[in-house]
């Protein structure tokens, strides 16, 4: 240990260079020491180049031996990297592979400097709204007065339609702030993000939270996130980068509908909304809610675990608030026009009030399935989905490469396939002929509804997700072709199809109905108005066909020779190693799947072999654990 002149300085450089992950140590020139402080940006010599980087905090001493460089220039001595959030930055890099300059590009956004000319201004305290909406719920009162009196529950939250969930978490937050403490919460999108905005100016009174969007002006988001860096604020609602922001004492946080994959970061490392607020909230002791109308496979294995409680509405509530679903198999057509199923057409026509018909987009890639019973085919050796390129060639496992010869299902034993069906696709035009008196509107694309109006009834198609609110709520809904959607190439695509189905049946009225055009008996989840169940099942499934959350699964995508190599490397042997398997001409994907309590180790090894490629100024490959599609 050598004994440096004057402080020294931590320095988490911005290099994308994963074998140098780690903070370096520059003196701090005397005529710098009065604005260099913990948390700071600076600019440093770093590799030979001018590079940005934070001060991670101040020493007295240094580790290293030798002369060390001067910190070369203070950007500005506003703290904008706080402990927590520093710790947090390396602990998702470390659960991700990635690297922490990569985690802290999503977390701080860029510097705007007029922003800091503001003086800090005096924190709003929240008003008082009351628990009320929390009371039709088991365990809703529990869960709040945990909140109210400082304890930090946790819970699994599936509201009830037309109960406002925007204003439970408003009443939540509320109350967490009243302790001392802060909130964060995170929507799928921005409109999410309107929506939520005035329920919480409503509920908190102005002024109590602040909002984080990249949809921001860089000086509107930065002046936004000082605000909450400088603890004039201690409530933030945004979109997935929200998560990160440094709110003081953090005393919740919040997901809503942890299932959109908007929660899903596209930047490395990739790193999912929901597992880095609930890494922040176990390293933080904060309270959870991972709330939605449908609940996710993860948010189950938690309730599972008994890391999280629920709160949900007994069975009789949750039948009376949700509308009643029949289901129609829509194989009689009748008169109906448009292609409808007949119960669909009549329905429509018998309403007064909106209605509401969710249309499955068309153009997925399909998955193969069994003629007989639809269960889809997946491969013998992984469960991965299978494919068949051409007619005259063998089924392949996408995820594994291998070959399926002499396939039969492994539900019923049929050895037919079914061939892909293209959907067809009911146009507006069409159900504006066959329902003259109403006025049709779209919604989905590039235009979406954010609401629609109840006068003149109209009759909404939507696209799924694209579903826009009606006061008073829809007198029907109608989900068509719902095979389309579980038809679907995708390892989630029953998670994914119930969460859009139980969010458009969330925008039906009070003692509304619903029409479900599909298979009864896979559409159990919907007529029973059971989140719970249908998550229980997929989790099953995912322990099956080890999956996350119950196994951990990473894919390495680069040029075909790197990843050759990389499937001849000797691994652990606890890792499952499937393919290569070709993405794009040129490049390769493998699949690594480990069980769960594995998954530090697989992403211990990931990140060595990124240094090691890096160290070799070989080129980067993209690693990806627990991707949401893949
Ligand atoms: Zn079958
Ligand atoms: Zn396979």
């Amino acid at each position: 240990m050598s004994q440096a002149q004057g402080r020294v300085a931590r320095v988490l450089v911005d290099t994308p260079l994963s074998h140098l992950d780690r903070p370096f140590d520059y003196a701090v020139p005397e005529e710098l020491s009065g604005d260099v402080v913990a948390g700071c940006r600076v600019k440093v010599r770093f590799a030979g180049r001018l590079v940005d980087g934070f001060v991670l905090d101040l020493a007295e001493q240094s580790a290293h031996d030798g002369t060390l460089a001067p910190v070369a220039k203070v950007v500005s001595s506003e703290p904008v990297l706080t402990p927590e959030i520093a710790r947090l930055a390396r602990l998702v890099a470390d659960r991700y592979a990635g690297t922490v300059a990569d985690v802290l590009r999503l977390a701080i956004p860029p510097r705007h400097a007029r922003a800091e000319v503001h003086p800090p201004g005096e924190s709003t305290p929240p008003r008082d709204p009351g628990l009320a909406s929390w009371h039709p719920y088991l365990h809703g009162a529990a869960f709040v007065e945990a909140l109210t009196a400082g304890r930090s529950p946790r819970a699994v939250f599936n509201p009830l339609p037309r109960h406002d969930p925007e204003r439970s978490v408003a009443e939540a937050v509320a109350a967490v702030v009243r302790t001392g403490r802060g909130a964060v919460v995170c929507v799928p999108d921005v409109r999410d993000v309107q929506r939520w905005d005035a329920v919480f100016t409503e509920v908190l009174g102005p002024g109590v939270h602040a909002v984080l969007t990249a949809a921001e002006r860089p000086a509107a988001r930065y002046r936004s996130f000082l605000r909450v860096s400088r603890g004039e604020v201690r409530v933030v609602l945004g979109t997935r980068g929200a998560a990160y922001a440094p709110v003081r004492d953090l005393g919740l946080v919040v997901v809503w509908d942890d299932g959109d994959d908007l929660h899903a970061e596209p930047r490395a490392p990739y790193p999912h909304t929901r597992e880095v607020l609930l890494t922040r909230a176990h390293d933080t002791g904060a309270a959870v809610l991972l709330a939605g109308y449908a609940r996710t496979a993860e948010a189950q294995s938690l309730v599972d675990q008994g890391w999280c409680g629920e709160v949900v509405a007994d069975q009789p509530t949750r039948r009376r608030e949700w509308p009643l679903v029949d289901v129609t198999d829509g194989t009689e057509h009748g008169a109906a026009p448009a292609r409808l199923p007949s119960a669909v057409f009549t329905a429509i026509r018998a309403a007064d009030g909106p209605v509401l018909v969710q249309v499955p987009r068309r153009g997925y890639r399909s998955a193969l399935s069994c003629d007989r019973c639809r269960t889809p085919v997946s491969c013998l050796r992984c469960h991965g989905p299978v494919v068949q390129h051409r007619a005259d060639q063998p089924l392949v496992c996408r995820w594994c490469a291998s070959t399926v010869a002499d396939w039969a299902c492994r539900t019923c034993g049929g050895t037919r396939l079914r061939s892909p069906v293209v959907g067809q696709l009911r146009t507006a035009e069409e159900f504006a002929a066959s329902f003259p008196d109403r006025t049709i509107l779209t919604s989905g694309g590039d235009r979406v509804l954010d609401r629609v109006d109840r006068e003149g009834a109209p009759l909404v198609l939507a696209t799924p997700g694209a579903e826009p609110p009606v006061d008073g709520g829809y007198e029907v809904v109608v989900l068509l072709d719902t095979w389309l959607m579980l038809a679907r190439d995708d390892v989630r695509v029953v998670e994914e199809s119930h969460r859009r189905w139980f969010n458009a049946l969330a925008l039906a009225a009070y003692g509304g109905r619903a029409i479900a055009v599909g298979d009864g008996a896979v559409l159990q989840g919907l007529v029973r108005a059971d989140p719970a169940g249908v998550a229980a099942r997929e989790l099953a499934d995912r322990a099956e066909t080890h999956l996350p959350p119950v196994g951990r699964v990473a894919t390495v995508e680069g040029p075909e020779d790197v990843i050759a190599h990389l499937a001849g490397r000797s691994w652990p042997p606890f890792v499952d190693v499937l393919g290569p398997v070709p993405t794009e001409p040129g490049r390769d994907r493998l699949i690594l799947r480990v069980p769960r309590r594995e998954g530090a180790a697989l992403a211990r090894a990931l990140n060595q072999l990124a240094a090691e490629r890096s160290a070799a100024k070989e080129s980067p490959v993209r690693i990806q654990i627990d991707p949401v599609a893949f």
